[in-house]
């Protein structure tokens, strides 16, 4: 048995009865990342040493009966969340260099729980893509098909989960960053309610709608990393002053009489047929369990992609306005020697950021420029609010909303890469549930012809959690699919 396969809560039974020894666990980490890293490439930077350094004190804490949550546990972070004098580059050129002198309050959280830090994953730059194609310094690979994207942009955490090079990872969610990646590699994903999680020390992408959560193997270690991370923070003032419960208390509880929502709307034309019928399936599967489906209508939600794409965009061209070359990052070097401070900006700007985050500058610039933010920036807002309502109105009859998390499994590497319209189609399933704010699970619900995972969302009341969790648990223990593993 090697010990990456397994997953936190199997590893907490081995670490605390001592029959294995967190140094162990990080062995067959670096096993199996020197055997298949070179072809999945999810990470941007391995801790090796710090993290055999951690497991030394993991060790110690269990050996003094001080084991916590995570103690001994190899969990790999998406780049964009800051580690103290660890570098912290959000897949950007901007940022190659920048080791931040902080560390943010969920890698905080994670080390108070005894963590292992296997090193800092590949995102597409900021945060902004659906492929991992959009990083500044290379594409992820899917491990169920090296030739297909892994998602994103949290693609370096997704895949590395499905690798076996970590246990669990954290990933961020803007408008489907954590569940379309999990989707596409077979494995679970949670965004959990705006709020539920501090962002402090997660790099600003769209800060009404990010957030960060857990990327694991299954359900349960789903809820075990919640646990870990959740909870009010000072230092975050969008994080939610109340309490959080014990999310693996749910775990196994009956799901009779659960009312699922099924959205007429996301079963549209143009999704691939295979993760049609895996959902339908699925659905099938939760109704011979006890649940009861119910068809529901979201009706703004032909509205989510292009109200998502002015309101993310204005809010990252505000937020990305302090890479300048002056404090931090990458600076352009001088050619003739006379440039003057704003020709120093405009060249730092145009060769640190990639295409994809310069288109998105542009258009949130746009949006909110004199004479046009009523037209966009304040329309785009209003109709949040209609979306936000659609789902206040569908949680009056239902407990949770089930839909496909993607329209089609992975694609290939280079498909969509020059047709940003299409990849920002991609996020059709995952966006709306940013704009309103409310949490959603991916867990793997089938494959399709080509043994590529399909994934399904279960959508949540605002910190209603636990639903999620008690539903995606029951789901999981009757199938089989989240213990398919890729052969690489
Ligand atoms: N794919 C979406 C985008 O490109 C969502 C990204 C995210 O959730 N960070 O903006």
């Amino acid at each position: 048995m090697k010990l990456n396969e397994l997953t936190i809560s199997e590893l907490r039974r081995f670490l605390d009865n001592r029959e294995i020894k967190p140094r162990e666990v990080l062995d067959d980490i670096h096993g199996r990342i020197d055997a298949v890293e070179d072809k999945v490439k999810s990470y941007i930077t391995i801790t090796k040493d710090a993290a055999y350094e951690m497991a030394k004190d993991a060790e110690q804490a269990i050996l003094d009966n001080k084991a916590s949550l995570l103690t001994g546990i190899p969990v790999a972070v998406k780049d964009n969340m800051c580690t103290k004098d660890i570098l912290t580059t959000c897949a950007s050129k901007i940022l190659h260099n920048f080791k931040p002198p902080y560390e943010s309050t969920v890698t905080t959280r994670l080390k108070e729980q005894g963590y292992i830090l296997t090193g800092k994953t590949n995102l597409d730059e900021f945060a902004m893509g659906s492929s991992t194609e959009n990083s500044g310094f290379h594409t992820t690979r899917n491990p169920w098909d090296l030739e297909r994207v892994p998602g994103g942009s949290s693609g370096g955490s997704a895949a590395s989960v499905a690798a076996d090079e970590c246990i669990a990872a954290l990933g961020s969610d803007t408008g489907g960053s954590i569940r379309q990646p999990a989707s596409l590699c077979g494995v679970v994903g949670l965004k959990p309610t705006y709020g539920r999680v501090s962002r402090f020390g997660l790099v600003a992408f769209a800060s009404s709608l990010d957030q960060i959560g857990p990327i694991t193997k299954n359900v349960t270690d789903a809820a075990i990393m919640l646990n870990a991370i959740a909870g009010h923070d000072p230092k975050d003032s969008t994080s939610a002053p109340i309490d959080v419960p014990d999310f693996t208390e749910v775990l196994g509880q009956e799901i009779k009489g659960l009312k699922i929502g099924i959205p007429k709307e996301y079963f549209i034309e143009g999704m691939d047929k295979d993760v049609e019928d895996s959902v339908r399936s699925a659905i099938k599967k939760l109704e011979s369990l006890g649940a009861i489906p119910v068809e529901i209508s979201l009706p703004h939600t032909g509205y989510a992609v292009a109200t998502y794409y002015i309101l993310a965009t204005s809010e990252a061209s505000s937020n990305l306005a302090r890479y300048d070359g002056v404090k931090y990052g990458f600076r352009s070097s001088s050619q003739s020697g006379k440039e003057d401070l704003l020709e120093m900006y405009m060249n730092t700007r145009s060769q640190g950021f990639g295409t994809e985050v310069k288109r998105r500058i542009m258009l949130g610039t746009y949006a909110l420029s004199a004479g046009y933010y009523e037209a966009y920036y304040k329309k785009g807002q209003q109709v949040r609010t209609l979306i936000k309502q659609d789902f206040d109105n569908a949680f009056k009859d239902v407990d949770v909303i089930v839909t496909p998390t993607s329209p089609s499994a992975a694609f290939k590497i280079g498909e969509k890469a020059t047709d940003p319209l299409q990849m920002y189609l991609s996020d059709i399933f995952t966006i709306s549930v940013n704009l309103a704010g409310v949490p959603a699970i991916s867990i793997p619900c089938g494959f399709t012809k080509d043994n590529l995972p399909v994934g399904l969302q279960i959508i949540g009341r605002h910190f209603d959690e636990e639903s999620i969790f008690k539903l995606a648990y029951a789901y999981e223990q009757s199938t089989e699919w989240h213990l398919r593993r890729p052969s690489l």
